[in-house]
């Protein structure tokens, strides 16, 4: 049998990134995992949809050359190269990570492991036993009650990575984050996308008012969408799926891609023989990560957190820290950045407007208009962002609707994890003509001193 300070079960964001940094602590790790290291997020989640989102930007800006100026013409999607194209991105990711792995001597184990007791893994027949015991068997994709996924015509963003043509037609059933990546990709692709969501709105987590600037985006790129509407039924014919709506609307496509969210993996790997504390199959844990189990801890998608890469990252570092005794602070999940990569892009971080008034805040917002900025001009980009505050005093979020805003939230998280007020991002002087003027901008106007606003 062997012995470490740490067993990982599980080699995702969540695993691998606690794996590296005890490593890194001078603890010694054993990384097991079924199937590739690196996990959803590598193989089957973030970087490939990224991949996708970014050949369909360069599919639409060739239909909108005209508009700069520029004689190209959109001929056709070859899939079989953006696949190419896409799996070279993450098969340099991932050989990358298998020498970081290798390189920070951690032991790395091929197999599917099970919790046979409190601080043993088994694997292929062999115990690996640990001090710590940390589980990070993350999530798979949901489906509802009575749906069936075929992998044909009813399928699941795994299969949807795979697929070897572009659909002409699909429904996407979920209108959250996921759902409305895939119905950007497949609009920009030339597909005719349709998406139903039993909630109010698209990414009915956001603040309100993102929501309604993506669905006017969408709506105007031709996404179509039904909105505070349930699924009742799918049926599959030789060449279509057609969906039965509750209020008794059909509809009929190539292909229904089920995005209702994702469920943690969690039976049948020994946990509940182990007693550990879980609800609706996520495994509880506290501020620190710690199950009610003594030694075992558990990160990512397992756990009943926000369902993000990088969530599982810090989780994974929070936990390594933890043993190694360096007392990390626990993270403030509102301080997480969360990103939409669709085209217009969503991002935000800290309270919505709903949530600051809900926790009794005195709530000042002001959205300051992308149309006032350069570059926003340059690109040819509609959208905002969107400050919530306290009146008078600190930043309580951001949001942002528009292309590449993802890429403005480093600077959001800032102000928001450092409680910056508006008077203080007003005097930073942000470099012109760039996006993140309208990050200055915003706040200038609120401090009371709009350069480019009115009012
Ligand atoms: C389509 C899609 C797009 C996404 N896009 C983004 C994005 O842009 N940004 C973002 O932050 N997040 C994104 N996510 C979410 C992100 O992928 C997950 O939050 C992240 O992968 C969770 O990490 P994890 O380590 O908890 O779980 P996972 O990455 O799922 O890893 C768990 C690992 O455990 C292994 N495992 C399970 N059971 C066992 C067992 N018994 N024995 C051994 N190994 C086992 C699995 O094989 C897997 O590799 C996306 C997800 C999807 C599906």
């Amino acid at each position: 049998m062997a012995e470490f300070d740490l067993v990982v079960l599980g080699g995702g964001s969540g695993g691998y990134a606690c794996a590296l940094r005890s490593a890194q602590l001078g603890l010694s790790v054993v990384l097991i995992e079924a199937d590739k290291l690196g996990g959803t997020c590598l193989h089957r989640g973030c970087i490939p949809t990224k991949a996708l989102l970014h050949a369909g930007e360069i599919a639409d800006n060739s239909r909108e050359a005209g508009k700069f100026g520029v004689n190209a013409q959109f001929l056709s999607m070859d899939i079989p190269a953006v696949n190419a194209y896409k799996d070279g991105v993450v098969g340099r990711l991932y050989k990358g990570l298998q020498g970081l792995v290798k390189s920070r001597n951690i032991t790395f184990v091929q197999g599917h492991g099970r919790l046979v007791s409190p601080n043993t893994v088994e694997v292929n027949g062999e115990k690996y036993t640990g001090k710590n015991v940390v589980l990070a068997t993350g999530s798979y994709a949901r489906s509802l009650p009575g749906l069936e996924i075929d992998g044909k015509r009813i399928i699941t963003s795994d299969h949807a990575l795979t697929l070897d043509y572009a659909p002409a037609s699909v429904i996407v059933l979920g209108g959250g984050v996921i759902g409305c990546e895939f119905a950007s990709v497949w609009k920009s692709f030339g597909a005719e996308v349709r998406i139903i969501e039993a909630l109010p709105h698209l990414v009915a987590l956001e603040d309100e008012s993102s929501s309604k600037q993506l669905e006017r985006a969408f709506r105007k790129r031709g996404i179509s969408f039904e909105l505070g509407i349930k699924f009742q039924s799918a049926k599959v014919s030789d060449d279509k799926v057609t969906v039965t709506l509750e209020d008794g609307k059909e509809f009929s496509a190539d292909l229904l891609l089920v995005a209702v969210g994702r469920g943690p993996v969690s039976a049948n790997i020994g946990y509940e023989e182990q007693g550990i504390t879980m609800e609706r199959g996520y495994v509880i844990v506290d501020n620190k990560c710690r199950t009610n189990v003594p030694g075992i801890w558990a990160v990512g998608d397992l756990i009943p957190t926000l369902q993000l890469a990088h969530v599982g990252f810090g989780e994974g570092i929070l936990v390594a820290e933890e043993i190694a005794g360096l007392n990390p602070q626990p993270i403030n999940y509102a301080g997480v950045p969360r990103v939409t990569y669709s085209d217009p892009e969503v991002a935000s971080v800290g309270l919505t407007t709903a949530q600051a008034k809900e926790k009794g805040h005195d709530v000042v917002e002001l959205t300051y208009d992308l149309a006032g900025n350069g570059k926003a001009q340059i690109l040819g980009t509609a959208g905002s962002v969107k400050l919530v505050a306290e009146k008078g005093g600190q930043i309580l979020g951001v949001h942002m609707v528009g292309a590449r805003v993802g890429e403005l939230l480093a600077e959001g998280q800032l102000i928001f994890n450092w409680e910056a007020n508006a008077n203080d991002v007003a005097s930073l002087i942000h470099a012109h003509p760039t996006l993140s003027e309208a990050m200055g901008e915003a706040h200038m106007a609120l401090a009371g001193k709009p350069l480019h606003a009115h009012g």
